[in-house]
C-alpha cells in the first residue's frame, strides 16, 4: 500500500459554512458588558467599530453561518489547505503516534490569518467602509488585512507593536506592497499612544496599545472601522474552516484524532482546528483531547484570572470575560509576537472554563528546537508561534512511545517562519533566553482588573 504524504480535498470540497461552536454548548458564554453601566451590550453599541453583519455573527446562536460566494472565490486561491501526514517527523521520533498537520502556511500571507481577513474585508466593503484600521503583533495579521484589502479596494492602516516593527521589518515591506500604511505602535498618531511615550519613551509596544490606537483611529471617521485579528467571535468563526476541512481530510486518510494540539496568542487558529472536533463530541461524536499550548512568557490561560477585562490598554473596549493576565500587562519581547496578548478569546476562555480543554505553557527555547527538528524532517519551516503547537505535538507523540500506544495527534501549523527568519538566526547563535514576564508586573496588572460584580 502506498503511504499518502498529503491529504487534498478538491476546492468542490470547500467548506461552505462557518461552523459556530455556540451552538453545542452545554452553557452559553457570559455576556459582554459596557464598561460604563456594567450592563450587557447590544449590537447597536458596537456598530462605530464593526459592520452589522459581523456584529450579527459575533452574536449568533447558529451552529452553521454561510460564507459567501465571494469569500469562497478568493478563498479557492490557497484553499482547501493540505492535511499532511508526517510520517517522516514519526520515523525520527521513533512514535507508534500518528502524526497529522493542517498546513496553513500556503495562504498569500504565510498564516491562518488571510482566511478571517478575506470575509472581515467583504462585510466592510458591502458596507460601504472605504478604510479599516488595525493592529499586528508580528505582522501576520497587519499584512493579511493589507492583502485582503488590497483585493476588495479598502484602505488598510496598520498600528505594529514596536519591539515587531524592529524585529521583522519585512512584513511591514509585505504590508507596504499590498498597499498598506504601518505605523510602529505607540505613535504619536493617537492620544493612547502619545499618553504612552510621555510615560517611556522607548516603550516596546504591546497588542493592547496598538489596539488603542487603532481603535481611537477607527472611531474618529464615519467610513473608517476597527478590525481584529484574533480573540472575537466572529474571527473564530472564520477560522473553523481549518477544522472542517482537516475533518473531512481525515475521512479520506481513515483516521480521526485522538488529541488535536494549537498554539494560542488570541485563541483563534487553536478555535479554528479545534472547535469543529469539540462540536462533533458535544453532539455525542468521538471524544477528542484538545490540548492549548501557550508561551510561558505571557501565560494567560495557565496563569492568568478568569474575569472581565478590557481587552485593550487605554480600555476603549467593551469588558469581556476571558482568561486574562491584566489589560496593562506587556510581555517580554520574546521572538513568537503573535502570542504576545494579555487576554485569551472569551470562547476558548469559556470552554476552558467548562473543562472542554487543557492549557500548557511552554519556554521558546525548547519550541524553536521541535521547529528545527520539525524543519529537518519535514521541510516547512514553523513560524516561532506554529513551533508551540510543534513542541505540544512532538511531546504527545513522545507520549504514545513512553506507554506503546498509537494514537492520532492532530496539529495545525498555523504558519511558515520565512519572514521569522531573524528570530532562527537568534537561535542559532544561542542569543534567545527563556526569559520571564515579571511577577511583580503581573501582580500589578491583575490588580488593576475592573471590579465587576461576576455575572
Ligand atoms: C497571529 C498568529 C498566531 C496567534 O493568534 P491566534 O489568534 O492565537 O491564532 C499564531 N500563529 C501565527 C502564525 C499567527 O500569525
Amino acid at each position: 500500500m502506498s503511504e499518502t504524504v498529503k491529504y487534498l480535498l478538491d476546492e468542490s470540497r470547500m467548506p461552505k459554512h462557518w461552523y459556530n461552536l455556540v451552538a453545542d454548548l452545554p452553557q452559553p458564554p457570559p455576556p459582554v458588558l459596557h464598561p460604563g453601566t456594567l450592563q450587557p451590550i447590544g449590537p447597536d453599541d458596537l456598530a462605530p467599530l464593526f459592520p452589522m453583519s459581523l456584529i450579527m455573527q459575533e452574536v449568533s446562536t447558529e451552529r452553521e453561518i454561510e460564507i459567501p460566494e465571494p469569500v469562497r472565490s478568493i478563498y479557492r486561491q490557497w484553499r482547501p489547505s493540505p492535511l499532511y501526514r508526517a510520517r517522516r517527523l514519526e520515523k525520527a521520533l521513533d512514535t507508534p503516534a500518528r502524526i497529522y498537520y493542517k498546513y496553513e502556511g500556503v495562504s498569500p500571507a504565510g498564516s491562518h490569518k488571510p482566511n478571517t481577513a478575506v470575509p472581515q474585508a467583504f462585510y466592510n466593503k458591502e458596507a460601504g467602509v472605504k478604510r479599516i484600521a488595525t493592529e499586528t503583533g508580528a505582522g501576520q495579521w497587519g499584512s493579511s488585512l493589507a492583502f485582503a484589502g488590497a483585493l476588495f479596494d479598502i484602505e488598510v492602516e496598520v498600528f505594529m507593536v514596536r519591539v515587531s516593527y524592529q524585529q521583522k521589518p519585512y512584513r511591514r515591506a509585505l504590508m507596504e506592497s499590498w498597499g498598506a500604511t504601518c505605523t510602529p505602535s505607540p505613535s504619536e498618531r493617537t492620544a493612547a499612544g502619545r499618553s504612552i511615550l510621555a510615560k517611556r519613551a522607548d516603550h516596546p509596544g504591546s497588542l493592547g496599545i496598538a489596539i488603542s490606537e487603532a481603535v481611537e483611529i477607527a472611531a474618529q471617521r464615519e467610513d473608517t472601522k476597527y478590525a481584529l485579528g484574533s480573540v472575537l467571535n466572529h474571527v473564530l468563526l472564520h477560522q473553523t474552516v481549518v477544522g472542517l476541512e482537516a475533518l473531512a481530510q481525515l475521512e479520506m486518510a481513515d483516521d480521526y484524532p485522538d488529541v488535536v494540539v494549537g498554539c494560542t496568542g488570541g485563541g483563534s487558529n487553536f478555535a479554528g482546528i479545534a472547535f469543529p472536533f469539540l462540536g462533533e463530541q458535544l453532539r455525542g461524536g468521538r471524544p477528542v483531547r484538545v490540548v492549548a499550548i501557550e508561551p510561558a512568557a505571557c501565560p494567560s490561560l495557565t496563569r492568568g484570572r478568569y474575569a472581565y477585562d478590557f481587552g485593550d490598554t487605554a480600555h476603549l473596549t467593551p469588558l469581556t470575560k476571558m482568561h486574562t493576565l491584566g489589560s496593562t500587562f506587556t510581555p517580554p519581547g520574546f521572538h513568537a509576537g503573535g502570542l504576545r496578548y494579555h487576554g485569551m478569546a472569551p470562547l476558548v476562555s469559556h470552554v476552558s472554563q467548562l473543562g472542554l480543554i487543557e492549557a500548557r505553557a511552554y519556554h521558546q527555547i525548547g519550541c524553536f528546537e521541535a521547529g528545527v527538528q520539525f524543519a529537518r524532517v519535514e521541510g516547512i519551516l514553523p513560524a516561532p508561534e506554529a513551533n508551540h503547537a510543534v513542541r505540544g505535538a512532538i511531546d504527545e507523540a513522545l507520549r504514545c512511545k513512553q506507554e506503546g500506544v498509537s494514537r492520532a495527534i492532530l496539529l495545525n501549523l498555523c504558519g511558515h517562519g520565512h519572514f521569522d527568519m531573524q528570530a532562527y538566526m537568534d537561535y542559532f547563535a544561542g542569543k534567545l533566553s527563556d526569559q520571564n514576564y515579571d511577577e511583580a508586573e503581573l501582580a500589578m496588572a491583575l490588580s488593576g482588573l475592573p471590579s465587576v460584580a461576576e455575572a
